[in-house]
């Protein structure tokens, strides 16, 4: 597989998803149409449709010189470790994605140089004795020992400013200041990959249950505060626990999507939960605010189960997706 192209991957990935679509509208009886009101039309071939805009995509949109076509989306995004994994539209990817991807590698980044890791550079700016600040990338080398690079327009600034130091170093005040994004904008951006990936799993069963519409909601309106929480939480580092979709079975049924951030040798596993289908799911969904984070979470390990062999990738997800919630398996 990694020598597969991305326009080899970009067309299996379409026929995966498509051929989701087509089982999901014969067992479900879905329609997919385009248009609106009177000049609805069915369309009957083979469509993809982009997880965040809902936007039906043909088989010639691949092609990247379309206007919006069909690109890889990474999960979680590249810049920390991810993998191409399913397509979104060009416009999605570039709109929200971009722009929650940099918070989320800002804020780990961040919290990485906080907390005293090793060479994980930070963009910040200095400033002497009060003077005007100059950026700098800064990073801690070794024991006790932190590097900074001076970066932007004016290096002849930043070095008359470190020049000064020279001349009267003991009465010399250094101050360094960088950017901490605030915590809930980074969790919308963890619940968009959260979301995607439980996509990857379960294909269109997770697109037309109206549950989902409300966590695209929050997706698509990141400076809004629509669900009740983000669902988001860092998974403890001493347990053990594997990247991939669970079902939680007690104390209330939910799906929880694992998956790993990283960047050089840094990683941090996190939760995303995904409520279940219908009213029942949603009503649980909005029950997890109480329960974390002390709670004991009786969960199970999807990928283990027989349906996922039996009708292969997503399409056995599609099949637990709907088993799962009606008292099998
Ligand atoms: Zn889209």
């Amino acid at each position: 597989m990694a020598n597969q192209s991305n326009k080899d991957r970009r067309q299996s990935l379409y026929d995966r998803y498509s051929n989701n679509l087509n089982m999901v509208k014969k067992c479900l009886g879905v329609i997919v149409a385009s248009g609106e009101g009177d000049t609805k039309i069915e369309i009957s071939g083979n469509v993809y449709i982009c997880p965040l805009c809902l936007n039906g995509f043909e088989e010639s949109t691949l092609d990247q010189k379309h206007q919006n076509p069909l690109t890889l989306e990474h999960i979680p995004p590249s810049s920390l470790a991810g993998r191409p994994m399913i397509l979104t539209c060009k416009n999605c990817n570039n709109k929200s994605g971009e722009k929650l991807d940099h918070l989320i590698l800002t804020s780990f980044t961040a919290e990485a140089f906080l907390a005293g890791k090793k060479n994980m550079p930070i963009n910040a700016k200095i400033s002497i004795n009060d003077q005007n600040r100059f950026s700098v990338s800064a990073e801690i080398s070794g024991d006790k020992e932190f590097e900074f690079l001076a970066q932007g327009k004016n290096p002849r600034y930043a070095r008359s400013q470190m020049d000064s130091l020279k001349t009267d170093w003991q009465n010399s005040r250094m101050k360094l200041s960088f950017q901490v994004p605030a915590k809930g904008q980074v969790a919308i951006g963890l619940l968009r990959i959260g979301y995607l990936r439980a996509y990857s799993f379960f294909g269109h069963a997770l697109l037309i249950d109206a549950n989902s519409s409300r966590l695209r909601n929050q997706i698509q309106n990141p400076n809004e505060s629509n669900l009740p929480h983000a669902g988001v939480f860092n998974l403890n580092p001493g347990i053990n626990t594997k990247d991939g979709v669970y079902l939680i079975k007690k104390p209330i049924r939910s799906y929880l999507v694992v998956f790993t951030i990283g960047r050089n040798q840094y990683k941090e596993q996190i939760g995303v939960l995904i409520p279940g289908p219908g009213v029942e799911g949603w009503n649980d969904y909005l029950t997890m605010t109480n329960i974390l984070p002390n709670s004991e979470l009786i969960i199970n390990y999807i990928t283990d189960f027989n349906c996922i062999d039996e009708f292969g990738f997503v399409d056995g997800y599609f099949q637990f997706w709907f088993l799962a919630f009606h008292g099998k398996p």
